[in-house]
């Protein structure tokens, strides 16, 4: 054999380098489905299903137009670790060389190289063609700058690729529309709302449920209801009917949150996306066409493209800028462990119920619900970082950890001490309330920090604050909540702190 082209579960992109010149005479493809992947961290059973269903379908496609693959499922035989099942596949096939493509997690690049090395096969690495922006070119934008702020990123990508721009010149003579968009829904809700596109089970997919029903009985979340789009076709229908019926309003109630509405005007792309199955730029292309075709507003298109083109491009970066760094990031000491609730939804806190108990089901939040629900309140309880970033890979069937990383790490919990946010994300539940119907079904009432009724999220804000006034007192954008908590009494802040010690003892207490 001349090359084997190992393709990883997060790799499922056809237009990929390892395949220009693969020629089916000499050249096969290798996957493998490794439990040490699916459980080196924790990990909903709806992530793994999604993975595994993925590949084996992604094996078939490539099957049928004549290519060799080599594909070792769970199993048969049992390998924990990707690089093991790679040792197994050179000993059997004896490539003269084995190629792959950059991979998301460094970690898998070495162990990779070893096994190779090991085997005295030579290997070559190619970068990811997925990815708008090239690998080196954020560490170049990056060198010399005090800071790494998105906006500017983004402006650079915008012009790079001419999405949204005329004359070099951003259409309608702004960057973003936010003023436009990012509003809650009335009392009233969101109405009747179109349900996203579902892709029931096949028979593959049943199979692998099947599979990983047996192999992680342990593992959290529940595997009914799986209807992800898991094939290239299936994704662009999905993208086809977000443009069509949601993307209209995504940029309008981006932020908003519903009791039961897990989907809203959410796009359900990022596990797509983040399997390779489809581009960045092919889903920027589609929501530009659909606003000069008159089918979108701007403020809707270029909001939707701002989340891909600007955030996913900026975390892509800056998780290879700073590498390993970020797991050791802990900026404000937060030191509690993560609540117990956090894997059951089980609290009287309505949000945080609602959040957590639709991610058990589904495996889904949506941005606001990750950063301003779940996120904050660990932000706000003081959780090791490191422990929250456990969680969010775990639960998510869209969790890699090259974009999940420093959206937790830094942006949801402000450890990374600024590098990309310029302030921590704190609110108190007045936020939660502006933006949701929350509040009303809970028993916590979100203006009150002390007493029966205090909401968590009101003592915990004070709470934080009082904890960090030193450290905020000067800081341009939080010397004003600061000085609303200097205009408490003493005794004031301390009956504070005293609720925030007994709410954090009692949630983190083991039943
Ligand atoms: P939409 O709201 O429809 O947005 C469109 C697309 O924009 C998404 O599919 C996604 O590809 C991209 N996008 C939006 N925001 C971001 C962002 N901050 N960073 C990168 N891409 C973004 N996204 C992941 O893909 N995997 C994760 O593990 C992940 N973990 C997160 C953890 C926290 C604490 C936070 C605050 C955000 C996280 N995000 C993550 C980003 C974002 O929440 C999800 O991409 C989004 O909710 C996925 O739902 P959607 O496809 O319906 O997105």
């Amino acid at each position: 054999m001349r090359q084997l082209i190992v393709i990883l579960g997060d790799q499922l992109n056809r237009n990929s380098a390892v395949f220009d010149g693969f020629d089916p005479a000499q050249d096969a493809v290798f996957m493998a489905e490794a439990t040490g992947e699916a459980a080196h961290v924790w990990s909903h059973k709806l992530r793994i299903a999604l993975f595994f269903s993925a590949m084996r379908h992604f094996a078939a496609a490539l099957r049928s137009e004549g290519l060799t693959v080599h594909y070792a499922q769970i199993g048969s035989p049992p390998h924990g670790a990707l690089a093991d099942a790679l040792a197994a596949a050179i000993v059997v096939h004896q490539p003269q060389q084995v190629v792959w493509v950059s991979a998301g997690a460094e970690r898998l690049n070495h162990a990779l190289k070893a096994t190779c090395d090991q085997h005295k096969v030579p290997w070559k690495i190619y970068p990811d063609r997925h990815f708008i922006a090239t690998e080196n070119q954020f560490s170049d934008w990056a060198k010399g700058r005090k800071s790494l702020r998105l906006e500017y990123w983004y402006r650079q990508l915008r012009q790079q690729t001419g999405l949204l721009m005329e004359d070099d010149q951003p259409i309608g003579g702004a960057w973003n529309f936010d003023a436009q968009n990012r509003a809650a829904f009335d009392t009233r809700g969101p109405g009747l709302l179109p349900a996203p596109m579902g892709f029931p089970p096949d028979a593959i997919t049943q199979q692998v449920i099947e599979t990983v029903a047996r192999y992680f009985p342990g593992h959290p979340g529940a595997l009914d209801g799986f209807d992800w789009p898991i094939t290239r076709e299936q994704v662009e229908a999905a993208l086809e009917d977000f443009i069509t019926h949601r993307l209209p309003l995504f940029g309008h109630y981006q932020d908003a949150m519903w009791t039961d509405e897990p989907w809203l005007y959410h796009s359900r792309l990022s596990a797509a996306l983040n399997l390779k199955l489809i581009d960045p730029a092919t889903v920027c292309r589609a929501a530009e066409a659909a606003y000069r075709q008159g089918q979108v507003p701007l403020a809707a298109a270029e909001g939707f493209i701002r989340q891909i083109l600007g955030w996913r491009e900026y975390v892509r970066g800056l998780y290879a800028h700073y590498g390993d760094e970020w797991l050791d990031m802990n900026a404000l000491n937060a030191q509690h462990d993560l609540p117990d609730f956090f894997w059951t939804g089980d609290t009287p806190a309505h949000c945080l119920s609602q959040t957590i108990g639709q991610t058990m089901r589904t495996g889904y939040a949506h941005h606001i619900q990750r950063l301003m629900v779940t996120g904050l309140y660990c932000l706000l309880a003081g959780v090791r970082p490191r422990a929250v970033h456990e969680w969010y890979l775990a639960v998510y069937v869209d969790a890699v950890e090259w974009v999940e990383i420093p959206n937790v790490i830094g942006m949801s919990q402000f450890a990374d001490g600024g590098i990309m946010a310029s302030k921590p994300y704190i609110a108190s539940g007045s936020y939660i309330d502006r933006m949701s119907n929350y509040c009303a079904h809970c028993s916590f009432h979100p203006k009150e920090a002390v007493g029966a009724k205090a909401c968590p999220f009101t003592t915990l804000y004070w709470a934080f604050l009082d904890r960090h006034e030193k450290r905020f007192a000067q800081h341009p954008r939080l010397a004003l909540q600061v000085k609303n908590l200097q205009r408490k009494s003493a005794e004031e802040r301390a009956l504070i702190r005293a609720q925030a010690e007994s709410h954090l003892a009692g949630v983190m207490q083991k039943p």
